[in-house]
Order: structure tokens, then sequence, then C-alpha cells
């Protein structure tokens, strides 16, 4: 990716985290105004990092106001190659800071450094490299049959806590590049680097009221997703809280995409490189804790090499390590909340109860933070709610298929239908399966791997609407008008 990474001996030395954090509305940090605040904490240990300020309905009025004002006096009427300039400021601030923005992750989402170092933090700024160099071509790019592209006006986004940078980039990202301005919530469990992306807004010299980051939990993206004066709502969390904001939106005149849940089935056939197959399996489930909603969470094997992917998956799981995720050679970190290490517990336990076979893998957990170990479901029924329901976390269910047809049926048998990967050596079984996967993403002979250019969405209950890719700057313009 480009840039030098030393991890520091003392992570805290690096990033400079303040005790206590207000709302970012027109260009300045402010406080909410009945004084509410909640405080966030580093899921290795439980200690509290900061207080972060909980934004109530009247900031989040005045964050929407000052975006509306940005919209019609600067931002809207500017030019796209001016605007692609701020673009390309904030995506190499990113790069400047980026050791400051990995520490920063780690420290309030629990993800392991070399994640955040290698893939959040790289990844964020080359979002807004990308749509930096989209910004002054939307004209030419064909996006609206003929039309001019029009930017929406003022984007409310809510956004979840397993990837807190890069979410907020693929959201703030295509909607500046089309000319609109944003009020940003992020999750309440990882607030800072959105608080510190707020800096480097302010160190970009980006108009005020441009960007909006207002902190709190699910009512204060309530309030947001409920303001009459917000043209669309760009959402990415569960497919409850997805379906409550569909419903909120009905009947209004908001734009609305959705980025859901997901339950992706890993296929590996039994001519598969079975080596690569299960650094892919591993990678596919044990990425970030498995919070990830791309997460290759079922594995369909075929019934030939089934023992044997097993048995080298768990001896591959043995070598994992589980532990500090300030520490470089870590590959599985905390859990982001106690909420969700109880979600995953109890999901869990509803497998057992259902007669899965489970295996963790044998590691020593830290006794103070939230920790799960990778764990392994066998005799998997697709009935088992294993099998259906998304657990977000390190759990990985293991399916058998003996024919082709067979894979597929069980790939599409869940309300989900977002990823899938498929490992085979013959490319016209791979082409023959993806055609038929009801799935946004499919990779083959690799996994979670992601990339600008490439449009990312779902089917069915994984919601609507692409990020990124020219399909993800479509989601942020209207038609607008033929001359
Ligand atoms: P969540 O739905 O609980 O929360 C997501 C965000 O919505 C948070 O900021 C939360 O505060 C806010 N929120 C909660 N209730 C709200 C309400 N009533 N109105 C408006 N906003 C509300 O999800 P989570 O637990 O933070 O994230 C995990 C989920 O996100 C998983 O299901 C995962 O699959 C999904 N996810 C999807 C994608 C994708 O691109 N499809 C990416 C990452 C995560």
């Amino acid at each position: 990716t480009g840039f030098e990474y030393a991890p520091a001996p003392e992570s805290r030395a690096v990033v400079d985290i303040a005790s206590s954090y207000g709302l970012f509305v027109g260009g300045e940090f402010v406080d909410p105004a009945d004084g509410a605040s909640f405080k966030t904490v580093n899921p290795a240990t439980g200690e509290r990092l900061s207080d972060v300020a909980e934004a109530g309905a009247a900031d989040v009025d005045a964050a929407v106001r000052a975006a509306r004002r940005a919209y019609t006096q600067v931002w809207g009427p500017m030019s796209g190659a001016e605007r692609g300039k701020y673009l390309f400021r904030i995506a190499r601030i990113l790069q400047e800071r980026a050791r400051e923005f990995a520490v920063l992750e780690t420290l309030d989402n629990g993800k392991p450094i070399k994640e955040s170092r290698d893939v959040d933090i790289p990844l964020a700024a080359a979002h807004f490299f990308y749509h930096a160099g989209w910004a002054d071509k939307l004209e030419y790019a064909g996006l609206t049959t003929g039309a001019r592209p029009a930017p929406l006006g003022v984007i409310g986004q809510v956004i979840p806590w397993n990837f807190p940078l890069l979410m907020l980039a693929w959201k703030i990202a295509p909607a500046l590049a089309t000319g609109n301005t944003v009020v940003l919530k992020p999750a309440e469990t990882t607030p800072l680097t959105a608080l510190l992306f707020a800096q480097v807004c302010q160190q970009a010299d980006l108009p005020a009221g441009v960007v909006n980051i207002v902190t709190g939990a699910g009512a204060t993206g309530q309030a947001l997703t409920e303001h009459p004066d917000v043209d669309k709502i760009a959402f990415t969390g569960s497919t409850d809280v997805g379906k409550q904001i569909a419903r909120t939106i009905a009947g209004t005149r908001k734009r609305l995409t959705l980025e859901l849940g997901g339950k992706g089935a890993n296929i590996v056939y039994d001519d598969a490189a079975i080596d690569q197959a299960v650094e892919g399996i591993v990678s596919g489930i044990y990425f970030n804790q498995g919070h990830v909603c791309c997460a290759g969470s079922r594995l369909l094997v075929q019934e030939s090499v089934a023992d044997d992917v097993v048995r080298r998956l768990q001896r591959r799981l043995g070598t994992l390590r589980v532990g500090d995720p300030m520490d470089k050679n870590t590959d599985v970190g905390a859990i982001n909340s106690a909420e969700q290490l109880a979600r995953i517990t109890a999901l869990v336990e509803a497998g057992e109860a259902e007669g899965a076979t489970r295996w963790s893998a044998p590691c020593e957990l830290p006794d103070r933070g939230y920790w799960f170990a990778p764990t392994i479901f066998t005799d998997v029924s697709q009935a088992h709610r294993v099998a259906q329901e998304e657990i977000f976390g390190p759990v990985l269910s293991v399916l058998t298929f003996r024919t082709p047809a067979e894979a597929v049926a069980k790939a599409n048998n869940t309300p989900y239908g977002l990823s899938a990967g498929i490992w085979s050596d013959k490319g016209s079984r791979v082409l023959w399966t993806a055609d038929r996967l009801r799935a946004g993403v499919v990779w083959a002979n690799s996994f979670n791997k992601f990339d600008p250019t490439s449009p990312f969405g779902g089917y069915k209950e994984s919601g609507y609407g692409r990020e990124a890719g020219r399909h993800g700057l479509e989601a942020y313009v209207a038609a607008g008008s033929e001359d």
C-alpha cells in the first residue's frame, strides 16, 4: 500500500486521546445542547479511553442546518475540480497520519494492529484518492442517462463499529465527490477515529459544515433518519435496524441505501488447492474477529475432502495468535463490546443445543476485556441457527455437499445475499457457480479482498444500493438537468 509504518513501543504515545470530545458541527467541536456524554472503552482491557458527547435531536438539527448551509453556499456550487483538491488533501493527510489512525482504531475497536495498519487505514485513504479522481469527471461519466448528474443535497450517514474509519470513508468520500454535504453518526463503541477524521477536515481547510460528525447511540441515528431536511440516508449496520430505518423513511422524499448483514458461503470443491483454500477460509472468518458483514461464516465443503479440510483448518487455528491487539504479531484481537460477546456466546450455545459439534482453538484468553476463541461447528444442518443467522464473531459453521447444484442451493439458502467465495482449479466450475449465487460479491480462490474500484453491496436481506466503483457514485446523484 506504499507507506511506512513502525509500531511504537508505547502505543498511547503515538496518538493523543483527549479525555473528552464534543460534536463536530459547522467545522468546530461544540458541546451538546444538554451536556450528555458516554464513555468509549478499549475492548482489549475494558479501560475507559475517553468521554464522548451524546448528540440529541437539537444537536442533530444544528448539524443538518450546518450541512444545508455549506451545501447551498459553498460545496454545491463549487466546481468538481475544486472539490477534488480537498479530497486529495484529505487522502494525503490520512496517509501522513496513518500510524496515529491505526493505533487509535485498534485501541477503540480491538482489532489487531496489523489489520488497522495494513487494511483499514490504507483502504480508507485509497477511497479518498479514488473518489478525488472522480470529482471533476462525473459530468462525462454517463452516470445518469444523458443528463448532467446533480448532487442530492444533505446526506445522513449511519455506520457500524467493525471498520470505523473505513466505513466512514466509504460513506463520506463518494458523497463529497458528487457535491453533497454530510452528517455522519459513527457507532457508539467506536467514535474516536471519526473524531480524529474531523480534525483532518480542519487540517485540510475543508469548508465548515461540509462534514459534520454527531456521536451517540441508536437514538442519535434515529434523530438523523427522522430529520425532515435530510435528502438521503446511507446506512450500514444490522438488518433489523435497516428495516426500521426503511419504515421510518417510507413515504418521505428521502432516498435510502442499506448495507446490512450477511451469512457468506465459502464453497470448497474437491479440486481446489486445499492449503490455499484453508488460508482463505481462515481469513474469511477470523479476519477482524469475524466482525465482517461479508465474512465467509459458512464453509460449504465437498464431502470427499471435508474431513481433510476440517483437520487442516483445526491445525491452522491452533497456530493463530489470539491476544493483545497492539502486538504486531497478533492474528485475532478482542471482541468489540460486552454486548457483542454476549450475542456470540448466545448463538454458540444455541448451536450446541441444536446438536452441532463445537470445537474451539486451544488458546489462552486474556483475563480482562472481551474475548472469544476461534471456533468451528461441524455436524451443522441447514436449519440450525448457526447456519442461518449472522453470528458476527470468530465462528465458522461447516456444511458439506456432493454436487455443484447442491453447493449452490445450500449457499443461497439464507435470508442474506452479500458475499461468497469459490475455491476450485476449474475456471468453468467457478463461473458456473458464480452465475448461480445470489450474492453481491463473489470471490474466486480468494476472500475478503477489497478495492475502491469494485462495487460492494447485497441481495435480499443484505440490503440494496452499491458502494464504491462507478455504481457507488450513482447512489449520490440525481438525474439533474439536460443542459
Ligand atoms: P447496528 O445496526 O446495531 O448499528 C449500526 C449503527 O446504527 C450504529 O451506529 C447504531 O448506533 C445505529 N443505530 C442503532 N439503532 C438505530 C436506529 N433505530 N436508527 C438509526 N440508527 C440506529 O449494527 P452494529 O451491531 O453496529 O453492526 C453490525 C452489523 O452491521 C452486522 O449485521 C453487519 O453485518 C452489518 N454490517 C454491514 C456491512 C455492509 O456493508 N453490508 C458492513 C459492516 C457491517
